[in-house]
């Protein structure tokens, strides 16, 4: 059993790996869950085709990927301006930016899982569309791309599709490992993203999948069970910069990494999958590397990852598995994805 502190070189603090701590592994059994089956339309869905949402605007009936300006946003471009100066040490500024849906089919039941090859491809490219298309305007320093999947992340609405925040400062993680990257970058000349696929091409035993041009692995470092990263070999600061080729293979290996997540219990799998990309604030960022991270919340089907005292009160993870157990549990997985075997 795995007991020790490792070195998460992106964010430069330790992970405290306590898998002595855990109950015996999950013993692999089918999971006796009830499955929602959900229609491929839902008249009530905000996301569906043709249906209407909370600003009045119906949806057209679209018949591929559909994006749209939130009709809640965090940020915007009309954002209200500051009535009342902060004081003293304290400062306060409009919330500039722009917030986004991108929804990935017009389906209801599917999830990003069960796309097609060729669909998921499509997807990527929206995701090049919007980082570029946002990123490109000054008032837009970073462009966050992430989806959030499952009620255990807080999601109501199984419809498929992810959320795009451009937003006038750079997320703290990515600000985090832009410096870390760069640091690495002075100090050796070489690039601490290609570090890490080296080292786990090495190692060997966390890689999930792979290819030509893509990788995925449980990182060394993992925070969180099944922590899995996603990136193409060769480095990009931006999903935007990947050639046709890149894409096809990175949704390959994509595909493969979602489709083991939903065999491992047989059920959809919730996670928070952020895309990791460089600022868009005219900096140099040559040295950072494209990647996207899944953080998935459950240890086990019906077992959360608490968030408590090590993580939220001092700010450095404690996992309770080991990356290589882990990794292990995910590569004995088929790449085939469980509705499509059961007749
Ligand atoms: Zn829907
Ligand atoms: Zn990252």
């Amino acid at each position: 059993m795995t007991w020790e502190e490792r070195w998460h070189p992106l964010r430069e603090e330790w992970v405290v790996i306590a898998a002595h701590r855990q109950d015996r592994p999950w013993s692999g059994d089918t999971l006796k869950r009830e499955q929602k089956t959900l229609p491929e339309y839902a008249p009530d869905c905000y996301l569906c085709p043709g249906n209407p949402r909370v600003s009045g605007r119906s949806n057209p009936k679209y018949d591929q990927i559909f994006v749209f300006d939130n009709d809640h946003p965090s940020v915007a471009l009309d954002a209200p301006q500051i009535e009342q100066p902060a004081a003293d040490i304290y400062k306060s500024r409009p919330a500039t930016g722009i917030a986004r849906v991108v929804c990935y089919s017009p389906r209801h039941d599917l999830t990003l899982t069960e796309l097609e090859l060729p669909q998921i491809e499509r997807l990527l490219g929206t995701w090049q569309e919007q980082y570029a298309e946002l990123g490109e305007r000054p008032e837009i320093e970073h462009v966050l791309i992430f989806e959030n999947k499952g009620d255990a992340v807080g999601v109501s609405n199984p419809h498929p599709h992810c959320q795009v925040y451009a937003n006038n400062f750079v997320f703290r993680t990515i600000e985090n490992e832009v410096q870390t990257s760069k640091k690495y970058f002075i100090d050796t000349g070489d690039v601490l993203f290609q570090e890490i696929i080296r080292a786990e091409q090495q190692d060997g035993r966390r890689i999930i999948a792979e290819n030509d041009s893509a990788i995925a692995f449980i990182p060394y470092f993992a925070r969180y069970a099944y922590e899995v990263f996603v990136a193409p070999k060769e480095t990009h600061p931006s999903i935007a910069a990947m050639s046709p080729k890149e894409v096809g293979d990175f949704a390959d290996v994509l595909k493969s990494v979602l489709v083991k997540f939903d065999n491992l219990w047989q059920m959809p799998f919730p996670y928070v999958m952020p895309l990791h990309q460089a600022p868009t604030d005219g900096g140099d960022h040559s040295s950072f590397h494209f990647h996207i991270e899944f953080h998935p919340p459950l240890r086990k089907p019906n077992l959360l990852k608490y968030l408590a005292g090590p993580e939220i009160g001092g700010g450095n993870f404690l996992s309770d598995t080991s990356p290589e157990e882990k990794a292990t549990e995910l590569q004995a997985l088929p790449s085939i994805h469980y509705k499509e075997t059961k007749g």
